[in-house]
């Protein structure tokens, strides 16, 4: 007889992990699979910005933007340690919107969804001011504000917390087959070993983002709605200009470039959106996507990056709910749900952001409210995801303060690096001996905990996914990291901890 669930999630991204976060809160019995790791799909793959999408107003989707700019302030709430408030300064420049226009864009932006902790827009004037100082003509522009995040490390958190509050989460497992028998969901899982198990659920949620009509398919299930694939490429090249605050630039075909300060000594530069078919995990940016990228910031700044100056690059595919607009760009961010419910209940996820998904998240648990009545009231907009409790006043940098001096070995960039990873949960990892030193402030205590708490298993996982340690380690310490893996992961299905950058990216230096 195999165990019963309340709630099977399929997908550990952003949206699977929240929705196995709020349930499992709940007090509801929930299992998650994703058929890789955590956030290795859509979920790692974004412009990392917790923000309303001040773009997204000129194709009138307020009821998005309001929500996001409300889940920025409660991202900020309970996540204090990953959710950075940044400065975007906004050039204008001949070809640009129009200054009214945009003015009009950020007055909206500030007063849309609600009471807000940042700053609002305001003018400047960028002749004489170092935001200007990358810039080829600096003249008008405007400056606002929004967050920067780490998402695979959210997405973690939010599945960490998930598990904590009884969630079972399963990594490396896929769905393979699933159908309604008695009452219930009957699922066959398999792990990458080959190895398969059964068990049974009262829901399904389909949250595999990119993969939702395969998941639909391999249910039996059919597709009501469909999807738009879009696939988006960023670049990582070396520092671009000083400073910690981000430059939205406006390109000649209508569309906007950011470029995003990153891990202390790069800037990422994305991104594009083009349209995708075929196997998502096998999108991979072009030589085209990082011509159009250097274009794009060279238009701008007087010092554009060249091709030859990417370090690493990252594609993903957004699985936007298809609501027919023209061109990717104006296809709604939005989400939409698909639920079926001629057997046991199958909630289908279309579409959704980053920023909205703990809010989509409430909102899926409501739409299957009725099939679970046991389940609690909604919850999370009130309680701090791992690491975002107990965080000194000054929150990040006072954390980074305290264990610098705590652990004078670690020093004080590593210190800053895991006091915005881990927020205070960096105090457990460096309470006992820190272990074997594998470079760049990156030792064994941290290694094994995100092997024990975070389900780490391969290089890949460590080094470009809960860390991005693959873009300063060199090639040598990278196979320390998979020698050291190799023996303290738990015999197992696990692939061969492989010492090299995930396929498409530039290897270690
Ligand atoms: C280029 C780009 C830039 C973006 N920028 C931003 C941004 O700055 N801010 C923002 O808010 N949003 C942004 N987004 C959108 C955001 O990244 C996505 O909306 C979000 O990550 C989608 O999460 P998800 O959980 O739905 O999907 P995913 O993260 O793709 O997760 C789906 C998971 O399902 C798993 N899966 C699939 N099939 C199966 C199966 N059979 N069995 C088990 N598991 C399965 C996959 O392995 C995968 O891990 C961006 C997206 C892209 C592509």
């Amino acid at each position: 007889m195999s165990e019963i669930y309340d709630l099977l999630v399929v997908g550990g991204g952003i949206n699977g992990a929240a929705i196995a976060r709020d349930a499992a809160g709940r007090g509801l019995k929930v299992l998650l699979c994703d058929k890789g790791d955590l956030a290795a799909a859509t979920s790692s793959g974004s412009s990392k910005l917790i923000h309303g999408g001040l773009r997204y107003l000129e194709h009138g989707d307020f009821r998005l933007v309001r929500e996001s700019l409300a889940e920025r302030e409660v991202l900020l709430r309970i996540a204090p340690h990953l959710v950075r408030p940044t400065s975007f300064v906004l050039p204008q420049g001949p070809g640009s919107r129009s200054r009214w226009l945009v003015r009009a864009g950020l007055f909206l932006y500030d007063r849309l969804g609600g009471a807000r902790s940042l700053p609002g827009a305001r003018r400047r004037d960028l002749r004489h001011d170092m935001l200007g100082m990358p810039l080829r003509a600096p003249g008008a522009g405007f400056i606002y504000a929004d967050c920067r995040v780490d998402d695979a490390r959210l997405t973690i958190i939010t599945a960490r917390d998930a598990a904590e509050r009884g969630a079972r989460i399963l990594t490396r497992t896929a769905l393979v087959a699933s159908q309604r028998e008695g009452g219930l969901w009957r699922a066959t899982l398999q792990k990458e070993s080959s190895e398969t198990c059964a068990i049974a659920a009262r829901v399904l949620v389909n949250a595999a983002g990119p993969w939702v009509v395969d998941v639909l398919r391999r249910a039996d299930l059919p597709a009501h709605k469909s999807l738009r694939l879009v696939k988006g490429s960023h670049i990582v090249v070396p520092r671009l200009y000083e400073g910690d605050h981000a430059y939205l630039l406006q390109n000649d075909d209508r569309r906007i470039v950011f470029v995003i300060p990153f891990e202390r000594e790069f800037s990422l530069v994305g991104t594009t959106e083009l349209p995708f078919a075929g196997d998502p995990s096998a999108a991979a940016i072009n030589e085209e996507e990082i011509a159009y990228l250097c274009q794009a910031v060279g238009r701008w700044f007087t010092r554009p990056p060249r091709a030859e100056d990417v370090l690493w690059h990252y594609t993903g595919v957004r699985p936007l709910y298809e609501d027919r607009a023209r061109s990717a760009s104006a296809a709604t961010r939005d989400y939409v749900f698909d639920l079926d419910t001629s057997g046991p209940p199958a909630l289908s996820i279309f579409g959704g952001k980053l920023t909205t998904h703990r809010r989509l998240a409430e909102h899926a648990l409501t739409r299957v409210g009725r099939y679970l009545p046991e389940m609690g009231a909604a919850w999370t907009a009130q309680s701090r995801l791992p690491g975002g409790e107990d965080l000194p006043p000054g929150d990040v940098a006072a954390l980074a303060a305290e264990l610098a001096r705590d652990h004078p070995t670690v020093g004080a960039t590593t210190a800053q690096r895991l006091a915005q990873s881990y927020g205070s949960e960096a105090r457990r990892i460096l309470r006992g001996p820190l272990g074997q030193h594998f470079g760049h402030g990156f030792y064994e205590a941290e290694l094994r905990w995100l092997v024990e708490k975070e389900w780490a298993q391969t290089v890949e996982d460590v080094l470009w996914r809960r860390t991005k340690l693959g873009l300063v380690m060199i090639a040598a310490e990278a196979q320390q990291v998979a020698a050291f893996l190799s023996r303290i992961r738990p015999p197992g299905p696990y692939p061969e901890a492989a010492a090299g950058a995930p396929a498409g990216q530039t290897a270690y230096r």
